[in-house]
């Protein structure tokens, strides 16, 4: 399968016009693993109609065809299959330097490669070039929404909120809350982690497509006081999001216990500090009880599902079918550097893994879904994007089911959708990625 010439250089004079993409899509209304067959949308010869960097409709492409105006410009993908943008719920833009780091589970992690390498972005003209390569890397991978860690410096937000801005990219993010137990040059304190947080708040929260995330990084760098204080900002600001990560590995679990003996588990200091709540997106979440997921289906939020980062730091196997039970809120996060890929697509292939270590099921649907509405649904966001229901924003990936010569020999066997997106997802990366779309605007187009 051949990749389709780019748009010629007059496409630009119709972008405020009507854009029609022909080519199979897929989106989702629900989870598959919970409706069933009325949660996906399928066209196999299908039109995606854009208009103004917006979704008008995705229907069938000879619906469409029999009243497109002669001035639409039609982008023709042929048989390869467009969804939405991928939504990475989970990523520190910062370890970018330091993925594929040898040899530590999560406590050292990040005492020997992830402090040292956080160091630097106090740096602007550092962080900036990361941040840039970041979101290059995050649009040739076909994601097009992520929440991201930064580090403790205020001018790492400013990086990443810049770079996203430039590229019209829907990215939450926000400063790490840090003030014990990490090296001194990267601790706040408080009070001046929670007025930095604020100040970053009132400078980027809903400005274009950016959204803050208050960031405390775990329970056990952070006081009573931090918390207190992160809870605060969540009160006086009820759209922004919060991230952070929990029940990752078991010495952490330990570790949080002795430090906030008073808690019932874990999950339960958050939960004190006012820190559970829909927008609150939760990294790991492997080491829970019922009660706990019960607590995080009850305030609405979310899980992040880190299967390459859960297996390479040895951390343990997320309980996606407990999460379900539970009706919790689940995304899938790449939780790179401690995930070994910025690739949706290798990250569904190894949370079907974990779901096979552990007797569960993960659909090739279910995890499309996962990586798409359900993703903007851990975020809260299902009402802004994550599929192309019409005035949704056009943002959306070309998946070529052909990338390479073993996934264009292994599709000629593969009987339809379902066959095709496993096949996708279990051999595909960031090659499959044929092109990326960012309200409407190309961001990214693999060559051939
Ligand atoms: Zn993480």
């Amino acid at each position: 399968m051949t990749v389709p010439a780019a748009p010629g250089p007059g496409s630009r004079e119709v972008a405020s016009g009507l854009t029609v993409y022909r080519g199979q899509i897929l989106h989702f209304l629900d989870d598959p693993a919970v409706a069933g067959e009325g949660a996906h949308v399928y066209h196999p010869d299908g039109a995606l109609v854009v208009q103004d960097g917006r979704i008008v409709r995705a229907d069938d492409w000879r619906e469409v065809a029999a009243s497109l105006p002669a001035s639409a410009n039609v982008i023709d993908y042929a048989r390869q299959l467009l969804v939405p943008g991928f939504i990475d719920t989970h990523i520190h833009y910062p370890q970018s330097d330091i993925i594929a780091s040898y040899g530590e589970q999560l406590l050292e992690w990040l005492e020997r490669y992830t402090f040292p390498t956080e160091r630097r972005f106090d740096d602007p003209v550092h962080a900036r070039e990361v941040a840039a390569f970041f979101l290059t890397e995050l649009l040739r991978n076909g994601t097009t929404t992520a929440a991201v860690f930064a580090t403790v410096h205020p001018e790492s937000v400013d990086a990443i909120f810049e770079a996203a801005r430039e590229r019209g990219m829907c990215i939450a993010a926000g400063k790490v809350l840090m003030d014990r137990n990490c090296p001194e040059f990267l601790r706040d304190t408080a009070e001046s982690g929670y007025e930095q947080s604020a100040a970053l708040i009132e400078r980027w929260h809903g400005r274009d497509r950016l959204l803050y995330a208050v960031t405390p990084r775990f329970a056990p760098t952070s006081t009573d006081r931090q918390l207190e204080l992160a809870g605060r900002l969540l009160e006086a600001h009820d759209d922004v999001l919060l991230q952070s990560h929990v029940a990752e590995n078991h010495d952490e679990v330990r570790w949080a216990a002795e430090l906030f003996p008073w808690s019932r588990s874990y999950l339960d200091v958050y939960d004190h500090f006012g820190l559970l709540r829909r927008g609150a997106v939760y990294a790991h979440c492997i080491h829970l009880d019922q009660r706990d997921r019960q607590r995080m289906a009850e305030s609405g939020a979310a899980m992040s599902f880190c299967a390459t980062s859960n297996l390479f730091l040895g951390s343990g196997l997320f309980d996606l079918d407990a999460a379900r039970a539970h009706g919790v809120p689940v995304g899938v996060g790449t939780d790179v550097g401690g995930g070994t890929s910025f690739s949706m697509l290798r990250t569904l292939a190894e949370s079907y893994k974990v779901a096979q270590l552990a007797r569960q099921r993960l659909s090739p649907l279910a995890a499309f879904y996962l990586a798409t509405l359900g993703g903007a649904r851990a975020l809260g966001l299902a009402d802004h994007l994550g599929n192309f229901a019409p005035g949704m924003p056009a943002d959306f990936v070309v998946l070529d089911p052909a990338a390479t010569p073993l996934m264009a020999r292994r599709m000629e066997r593969a009987e339809g959708l379902v066959e095709e997106l496993f096949v996708l997802m279990m051999l595909g990366d960031d090659r499959a990625v044929a092109a990326t779309y960012v309200m409407g605007e190309e961001r990214w187009r693999r060559t051939p």
